[in-house]
């Protein structure tokens, strides 16, 4: 049987319960902002394994969404990731309020460079990689964890959490974890609700041609013909694409040839109501 785990709100509460954990460990952290799904159970499941008790923090970052995006709107199933977290053992949740994260004459922002200002989610979402480092280092923080869980599907936000560690010292080791797929490729998002039965079957495109276009380039192709066809066959199917771009995988510095690095191939793309981000090792 395993016990539910204890959901905590405020700071005193949140100490207490990391002083009892610590005492029989490492502490792994998963920050999430909910509506969980298989993609953030797997970094919960790395989490454990790599550490003796696991915090899962949830929290819909304001500071992360511009003005028109979908903060409000952002799905919240708080009682079902509770359950889902129940399951896989998770020892502690922190669940604090956008008050506590962001009280009354707030003024301190995290401003990270390098990966951060690659041009690629930076050029579409502005405010985005200033309130996830902001959020990051105040869970960091907070928290104090051992390891710290972040999914390849955000692969530019985990480049930047990365260096945010190191640059600032907050002692953390930050952990990658392969994206989790549907059987048709599509990368879990709790973003895929807001598309259309019709919209959700065009959607796997996305992953089929970041597939198709890594082996071409691995075959030897040129980048620039293989990147500029892929585009096409996405917008062809009704994807308004944002950015898709091959990169360095460790700087994101733009790449020009295979032997200059490893390589990750990058995309943005919106569907409908949704923008849906993926990417790929060559
Ligand atoms: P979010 O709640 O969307 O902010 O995501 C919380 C964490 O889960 C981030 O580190 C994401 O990169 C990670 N994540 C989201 N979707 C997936 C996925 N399909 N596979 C692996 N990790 C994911």
């Amino acid at each position: 049987m395993t016990a539910r785990p204890q959901v905590v709100r405020t700071m005193a509460a949140l100490d207490r319960s990391l002083a009892r954990l610590r005492k029989s460990g490492t502490v792994a952290l998963v920050p999430t902002m909910g509506a969980l799904h298989s993609g953030h159970l797997a970094l919960v499941k790395l989490a454990r394994r790599r550490a003796r008790r696991v915090v899962v923090s949830i929290f819909v970052n304001p500071a992360q969404f511009a003005p028109h995006e979908d903060f409000g709107n952002y799905p919240r199933t708080f009682a079902h990731d509770v359950a889902a977290l129940a399951v896989l053992g998770v020892d502690l949740i922190w669940a604090p309020s956008p008050e506590l994260m962001y009280p009354a004459g707030f003024a301190t922002q995290i401003v990270p460079a390098g990966a951060a200002i690659a041009g690629l989610e930076d050029k579409f979402r502005p405010h985005f990689f200033t309130g996830v480092a902001t959020v990051v280092t105040k869970l960091f923080t907070q928290c104090r964890p051992n390891f710290a869980i972040f999914g390849e599907k955000d692969f530019q936000q985990l480049k930047v959490v990365m260096r945010l560690a190191q640059d600032l010292n907050l002692r953390v080791k930050v952990i990658g974890a392969p994206t989790v797929r549907e059987r048709d490729g599509l990368a879990l998002s709790s973003r895929n609700l807001y598309l259309s039965p019709q919209e959700r079957a065009t959607a796997p495109t996305l992953h089929r041609v970041l597939s198709a276009c890594a082996a071409k380039i691995a075959d030897g192709a040129s980048i620039a013909a293989v990147i500029a066809e892929g585009r096409k066959t996405i917008e062809a199917t009704g994807f308004d694409v944002d950015y898709f771009e091959a990169r360095h995988a460790e700087t994101l510095a733009p790449i020009a040839s295979a032997k200059d690095g490893p390589m990750r191939l990058l995309v943005a793309a919106k569907l409908g109501k949704a923008r849906l981000i993926d990417n790929i090792a060559v």
